[in-house]
């Protein structure tokens, strides 16, 4: 009875291995298709000045428009995107359709008034060692200058070897693209190579701003991260700002930018626009 049990559950286990690889698999075909027909779109999030307020500039954010499942997020799809090598394409048609936006806001909006776009960008999308071309491209052909543009590498880059990726990374920052680290927790070796790489800004994960009120020993970190990052001439954006004593205390603390449900969730093109156009004084 016992073997008769176990050779039954090997079964049921290989099935449901075999239908996580069918599913992995459509997946993948599925984001194929979404790839070469362009079924993606973005959401913008505004980046807040915390000292006036008013939003400097938007994160874009990319989501799945799934033909039958509706609007899809990236943590569903992001991972088969990434090792499938999918993220490259669609990569590109993140950056084009994100500059294309901003060249639009700007064309619009008074001098004084210029937004950024900041764009989430994989490790993967260096490695066929076109990414600086196609930066430069990109800009190009929005009509957009390269200040108009910011792009997040997740904190992972900072460990590792990641050399090239650095290489293409200062050519665009010389350009005038500003380089942002993303969901830094301040890990020790993140910290320690901060200071010799070309970045900008870093944007003190969620996680870490949650704990700001409550615990001190956090409280104490956020307020080492920003004096450090200020001595060493970095940006710091907090995300996931949902609170106003969140936002009270990062402001105190000296934090000059943040992000997050407080202020809007994700929206799209329009709506972001409005963001910016509503507070703009009726005489320019
Ligand atoms: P991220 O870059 O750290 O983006 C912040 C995420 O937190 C977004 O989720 C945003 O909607 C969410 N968020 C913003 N404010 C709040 C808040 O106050 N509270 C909470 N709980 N969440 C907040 P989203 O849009 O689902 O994106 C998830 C991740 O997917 C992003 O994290 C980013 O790593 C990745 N991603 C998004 N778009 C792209 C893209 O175009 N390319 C690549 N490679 N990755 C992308
Ligand atoms: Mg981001
Ligand atoms: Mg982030
Ligand atoms: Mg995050």
């Amino acid at each position: 009875v016992a073997k008769g049990a176990g050779k039954n559950q090997w079964r049921r286990y290989q099935a449901h291995l075999h239908g996580a690889m069918v599913e992995r698999l459509e997946l993948r075909s599925a984001l194929d298709h979404a790839v070469h027909e362009g079924h993606f779109l973005l959401a913008y999030q505004p980046i807040i000045d915390l000292g006036t307020d008013e939003p400097v500039g938007f994160e874009a954010l990319v989501r799945w428009h799934h033909p039958t499942r509706g609007v899809v997020a990236p943590a569903e799809f992001l991972e088969v995107a990434e090792e499938s090598g999918l993220v490259v394409p669609m990569g590109r048609w993140v950056l084009d359709q994100a500059l294309h936006t901003v060249a639009q806001w700007r064309r619009i909006l008074p001098r004084a008034h210029q937004p950024f776009v900041s764009v989430n960008v994989s490790v993967r999308q260096f490695r066929d060692g076109a990414f600086v071309d196609m930066v430069e491209q990109a800009l190009a052909y929005a009509g957009v200058p390269p200040q108009a543009l910011m792009l997040e590498l997740t904190e992972s880059v900072l460990d590792g070897d990641h050399e090239p990726i650095w290489a293409d990374l200062a050519v665009l920052r010389d350009l005038g693209v500003r380089v942002a680290i993303d969901d830094f927790a301040a890990s020790s070796s993140a910290l320690g190579n901060v200071r010799r790489r070309p970045i900008d800004v870093v944007k003190i994960d969620k996680a870490f701003v949650d704990g700001v009120v409550d615990d001190p020993h956090q409280l104490a970190l956020v307020a080492g991260l920003i004096n450090l990052a200020q001595a060493l001439g970095l940006t710091v954006i907090a995300e996931g700002i949902e609170d106003p004593a969140h936002r009270d205390l990062l402001a105190r603390l000296g934090c000059p930018l943040g992000q997050g449900y407080l202020y809007s969730s994700p929206v799209d093109g329009t709506e972001a626009l409005s963001q910016m156009t509503d507070r703009l004084p009726l005489v320019a």
